[in-house]
Formats: C-alpha cells, sequence, structure tokens
C-alpha cells in the first residue's frame, strides 16, 4: 500500500505523514476508507450473533477508524490551506459523505439492535459512560430518522445530501469573496495609522504579489483599519465590502443558498414530528427549548441596547466636534470609540500592541495551563501541512498527553475566523489513543524578521481556541463519540470561554506581557487602564452579538422564511437595533449558521456558556487564587477531562454545586445598571 494516508502512521506520535501527502492521494484514500466503513457496518448490522454492547456500539465506535483519519487531515486543510483540488474534492465529497451518513443511521437492521439495547440497556451490565454512550447513540439514530418509514427515511436522505451540498457551496462563496476583494492604499491613505496596520497591508501587499500596501477583508486587517483610518470615505468603503460578503450578485452570492438551507432544515424538522427546525435542534442543548433561549438573549438584550445607544449619542458628538456632519454610521463607530477609549481610558490600542507579541502570549497560555493542570510544552521540529504551522509535545509529570498545532497567520487560503479541531481524538477503546489538536487563527503576519504584535482581541481569541484545545487534550474517556468537545452545543464555549479570564489575571500579564523590542514589562499604570477598560464598548460588542443570535433564533423558529433578507430585517426593526451597529454575521455571511449545522438555532450558545464562566471563575476568586490547585483539579475532573459523559447541566452542578444565574454575566460586562 503506497498511498501514505492509507498505510500505517509510523513516525513521530503517530502524526499524519504531511510531508509526504499529495493532493491526489485524497480521493483514492477516501475511496478506500469509505468502502471498509461500509464492510463494517454492514458486518455489525449483519451478524448472527445477539446484539450486544460490544458487538454493536464498540464495533460502531471503530467501524470509521480509517475514514476518520483520511478525514481529519484532509478537513484540516481544507479549512486552513484550501487548494483549488481541495475545493473540488471537497464539493464532490460532502454529499457523498452525507450518504453515507445517511446509510448508517437509516439502516434499519443496525438501529434494530441499538433499540434491542436500549430496551435491554436496565440488565446489561453497563458502566455509566457505557450507559451514556448507548442513549447517545440511539439518540443520534432516532434524530437522524431511523425511525420513519421508507418514504420518510428517503427523504430525510435527499435533505441531507443536499444540505451537505448547499453548505459546502456558502462557504467557498464566502472564501472566494474575502480571497478576491481588496484596496490598494496610497501613500495618503496610509494617515494616521498606526505602523502595525501599515505592516500588515504591506504583507498583504506581498501576498498577493503587488507593490505597496493593500487593505483586505482579513478581520485583522479591516477592523484596525476601521479603528484607526481618518479618511471616513476609506472606512465606508471598506465596512461596505466587508458587510458585502456573500452578497455580491452573482456565482457567489449567499442569499439564495441562505433560503434553501432553511427551507430543508424546516422540512426535516417537520419530518420527524417537531414543530420547527429551533425545536428539533434545542431539544438535546442545555437551553432545550426556543423560549429560554430567547428569554436569556433579550435578558440582555434591554440593557446591552440602553447602553449602546448612550454610547451612540456620545460617539456622534465626537464625530460633530470633530467637522463631519450627520448621523453616527456603521463605519464611524469603531473610529470614534477608539478615540474616545484614548480620551477616557487613556488607552491607546497602538501602545498596547507591543506588548502582546504573539510568541509572548503562546507562552502566556501555556504557563497557565502548566500552573493549573501541570501541564508542559515542547517544541517539536516535524514537517507539517504548511510552514506557518508550529507543533508543540504536551505531557504531564513526563508522560506523553498530547501534541498540539498552532497555525495562527492568516493568508488567502485560510477561511476566516478561528478555531480549534483535531487531526485525532482521545480515547481509550482499543488500546489508549492521545489526541492531535489544533488551533487556527487569522492574526495578521508580520513583515519578514519583525514580531508578530496581536491586538488585546486578538489575544483573547489566542486564549479562547487554547480553551478549546485543553477540552480536547485533557480528555479522559473510554469512547471517542463523547470525546473532547463531544458536548452540547450551548455547553461547549465554557472551557474556552472560561480560559480567557486568564488573560486578565494581572501576574499574568505582568509575566508575559513585555514589549516585543525591548523585553520591559507592561508598566502598571497600563495594565491597570487595560483592566479598567476591559467593558468599554461592551454596549455595542453585545448589541452586535445578539442581533446576529436573535436573527438566527426567528430563521428557525416556525415556518422557514421565503426571503431571509426580510425577516432579518424585520427582526432587527422589532428589536430596535441602533442605527450604527449592523449585526456581528450578517445573513449572507453568516458561517456559524450556513456553513453547517453545528450553530444554526445554536448562536446564542456563546452567551448561554457566557452565564456559566462568568459564574465558573468566581469559584477561583472566591478561593482566593487564580490557580488555586483544588479549583483547578475539580475544573478538570468534572468539565475538562470529563467530554460529553453526563448531561451537561450534570457536569456543571458537580464542578460548582449550584447553576448561575444572569448577573455574574451582566456584571462581566458592565451592562448591570448602576445601583
Ligand atoms: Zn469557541
Amino acid at each position: 500500500m503506497t498511498n501514505p494516508l492509507l498505510k500505517p502512521w509510523t513516525g513521530a506520535f503517530a502524526l499524519p505523514p504531511f510531508a509526504e501527502i499529495a493532493d491526489a492521494d485524497f480521493a483514492p484514500a477516501f475511496e478506500t476508507a469509505l468502502a471498509e466503513a461500509r464492510a463494517h457496518v454492514a458486518a455489525i448490522a449483519s451478524q448472527s450473533a445477539p446484539p450486544g454492547f460490544a458487538n454493536t456500539i464498540e464495533a460502531l465506535e471503530l467501524a470509521e477508524e480509517t475514514l476518520s483519519r483520511v478525514g481529519g487531515v484532509f478537513f484540516n486543510l481544507a479549512g486552513s490551506d484550501a487548494t483549488p483540488a481541495r475545493e473540488a474534492l471537497q464539493r464532490d465529497l460532502a454529499p457523498r459523505l452525507a450518504a453515507f451518513s445517511s446509510e448508517v443511521t437509516m439502516n434499519t437492521a443496525l438501529f434494530e439492535r441499538i433499540e434491542a439495547l436500549w430496551q435491554a440497556r436496565d440488565g446489561l451490565g453497563l458502566d455509566r459512560e457505557q450507559a451514556r454512550v448507548l442513549e447517545l447513540y440511539r439518540r443520534m439514530f432516532v434524530r437522524a430518522g431511523a425511525a420513519l418509514d421508507d418514504g420518510g427515511r428517503a427523504r430525510m436522505a435527499q435533505i441531507k445530501e443536499r444540505l451537505a451540498v448547499l453548505s459546502t457551496a456558502f462557504t467557498q462563496n464566502l472564501l472566494a469573496d474575502e480571497r478576491d476583494w481588496f484596496l490598494p492604499l496610497a501613500p495618503a491613505d496610509l494617515e494616521g495609522l498606526p505602523d502595525f496596520v501599515v505592516v500588515a497591508a504591506r504583507a498583504a501587499a506581498e501576498e498577493r504579489g503587488r507593490e505597496g500596501h493593500v487593505l483586505t477583508l482579513s478581520r485583522s486587517l479591516v477592523v484596525p483599519f476601521l479603528q484607526f483610518s481618518p479618511r471616513r470615505d476609506l472606512r465606508r468603503r471598506a465596512y461596505q465590502a466587508w458587510v458585502a460578503r456573500g452578497a455580491n450578485g452573482g456565482a457567489t452570492d449567499n442569499r439564495a443558498l441562505a433560503a434553501e438551507i432553511l427551507k430543508l432544515r424546516e422540512e426535516r424538522a417537520r419530518l420527524l414530528g417537531y414543530a420547527s427546525f429551533a425545536d428539533f435542534k434545542l431539544e438535546p442543548e442545555m437551553a432545550k427549548t426556543p423560549a429560554r433561549v430567547r428569554e436569556l438573549l433579550m435578558r440582555v438584550w434591554a440593557p446591552a441596547r440602553r447602553t449602546a445607544e448612550a454610547d451612540a449619542a456620545v460617539l456622534e458628538t465626537m464625530m460633530h466636534d470633530d467637522g463631519v456632519n450627520g448621523d453616527l454610521e456603521p463605519w464611524d463607530w469603531r473610529y470614534y470609540s477608539e478615540k474616545r477609549r484614548l480620551l477616557e481610558h487613556d488607552l491607546d490600542e497602538a501602545e498596547l500592541k507591543p506588548y502582546f507579541a504573539l510568541d509572548a502570549m503562546i507562552g502566556a497560555a501555556f504557563d497557565c495551563a502548566r500552573r493549573l493542570f501541570g501541564l508542559e510544552f515542547r517544541p517539536l521540529d516535524l514537517p507539517l501541512y504548511h510552514p506557518d504551522a508550529r507543533a508543540w509535545e504536551v505531557t504531564r509529570g513526563g508522560s506523553h498527553v498530547a501534541v498540539f498545532i498552532g497555525d495562527y497567520f492568516a493568508r488567502g487560503s485560510k477561511r476566516s475566523g478561528a478555531w480549534c479541531s483535531t487531526f485525532r481524538e482521545q480515547r481509550r477503546l482499543g488500546g489508549e489513543v492521545r489526541p492531535v489538536v489544533v488551533n487556527v487563527c487569522n492574526f495578521a503576519k508580520p513583515a519578514q524578521g519583525a514580531p508578530a504584535l496581536l491586538s488585546w482581541d486578538d489575544a483573547r481569541t489566542l486564549f479562547h481556541e487554547f480553551g478549546h484545545a485543553l477540552h480536547q487534550m485533557l480528555s479522559d474517556v473510554t469512547y471517542s463519540f463523547i470525546s473532547g468537545t463531544a458536548v452540547a452545543r450551548d455547553f461547549v464555549e465554557l472551557p474556552s470561554q472560561l480560559f480567557e479570564h486568564w488573560l486578565e489575571v494581572a501576574e499574568v500579564l505582568d509575566t508575559h506581557a513585555r514589549h516585543a523590542v525591548t523585553g520591559a514589562a507592561m508598566p502598571a499604570s497600563l495594565r491597570d487602564r487595560l483592566l479598567a477598560a476591559a467593558t468599554y464598548d461592551q454596549g455595542f460588542a453585545t448589541v452586535e452579538y445578539l442581533a446576529s443570535a436573535l436573527v438566527d433564533l426567528a430563521f428557525h423558529e416556525g415556518a422557514a422564511p421565503a426571503d431571509p433578507m426580510a425577516v432579518q430585517e424585520e427582526v432587527l426593526a422589532g428589536i430596535g437595533m441602533p442605527q450604527a451597529i449592523r449585526m456581528r454575521h450578517a445573513t449572507p455571511h453568516f458561517a456559524h449558521v450556513f456553513a453547517g449545522d453545528g450553530y444554526s438555532a445554536g448562536y446564542y450558545s456563546y452567551m448561554w456558556s457566557e452565564v456559566m464562566d462568568a459564574d465558573a471563575f468566581e469559584a477561583f476568586r472566591e478561593a482566593g487564587d487564580p490557580f488555586d490547585p483544588d479549583v483547578a483539579a475539580r475544573l478538570e475532573r468534572c468539565i475538562l477531562s470529563a467530554g460529553g459523559s453526563q448531561e451537561a447541566d450534570a457536569l456543571y452542578l458537580a464542578f460548582r454545586g449550584h447553576m448561575p444565574g444572569v448577573e455574574p454575566l451582566l456584571k462581566g460586562r458592565g451592562l448591570l445598571e448602576p445601583a
């Protein structure tokens, strides 16, 4: 066997042999892996032995081993280093993999075995984790349509295949719009921009093979441009291009795709007997019902909107004082907000930035993981899939824990945003398997030889994704079905958002936020001003987020909208969206909701998790030490190592002893009414 994806991976840490893998290897590897998985599943379903946990559930756990190995490599590369060949294969694979997944969940003989086990569960002598895995398998099959009649099952399979095609197209259109747009900046257009923005604009030009400077729609470039450029005309052009992603007409327009996706989701939910897709989607989550989601979002909306409107009035006055007449527009907000931050908090993003070198922040995240959980990180010199990606071995007490890969810089071949995924998940079934975890970000790449500097926001993103990575790396379960981040969607952001809190610990900043050139620690006064401004502009941030979450919820409740853009406008008008703020993600580029099912009727999850992360960090405060070893051990035992081994409420209760209210969140965002 010569295909490097299929032969045993015998190199260091059994990593994929990246250097040997060519794009042409993927298609035949998927053929073999799919055939193998099909054969395994057929053998499990048709065996004559009566259903047992080992010959059915455990066998299913191992049935797609090769497929998940090949898929692990391919889908990571398709997201972080797309090429035309990879994009074409992804379009071809999406419906075929969806069809295979339907084939498995619609296999009647297989479902009968699972159902028989479920009915007999109390007499099977299962341990708690096994009982949980059986319950989740059955739930997955039922929710996939296994209990439907023949006609229903066939229609369900068609819907899933079509959805896979549509969501792949949605993602690729968005990447194309992001890749295609750039604005050349003449020397005069660079006025007012801090060095780091100028450097990033030069690097962006270089990447496009151009002289001089260009502005792109990469968040790490367009956001600081909107913050600092005094040129209202250019801010407006950049902003309008940024929010038009996916809505530019022509072949890459996502609006019709969004409408079709919503329609198919509704049909899928109704086939299964649910009133709406939101009812279907929320049932296994902590929130359970659309009403409970709306209750939380609207609880926060009122104070957030009040704060944002008050802020808008201040910013508009500053703009008028600046000699610009008329209304404050969305392309003005960040610019005047930055000026106001400088005035009120004496805090200048450009002054801060040298203290947030990428390597220092990676070191800070590692150091927090060491102090909390005893993890050690050793750089590895191994060939990876891209020269910008770096790897570390993670150990504890000398034992191997995981391989961690960091792929931090923006490039044209990478989709936007930041995420954590795995090349391999932790499990113990069939022998101990340790995970290979990757954090992917889109930080601006520095010029050759210069240090990479992050914004405060970027540094938070790095900590956020590293929190997800810890959830994967510390996972300690037998079955990969419940490994690591395989938890309720509205619980999965708890470890990541919780970890962000350590970036705000004064001693962490004192130790790690050192000047990239001089090595000097951040002056205490600057640090204090930074921390005092932690809730600055949270009205804006909360409003733009909530608007997206409420539109997502409205899309999936009741009948699917024929014209999602019209419904988007209705929702925004209904909640009284402030004039100068737009949704964080408008429908045509709302990848969370349309690039897959993950966050559909689920964008609220960040806020649901935030209710918990604010309360969870209080546990360390109450102990009087952000690194309190007992609280850290409890966090690892009850949450970070536990994966989906219990319902999320039970995991949280075990850690904290109570369920939180919304007050710590409002306090954390500075949205509590002054007493
Ligand atoms: Zn996250």
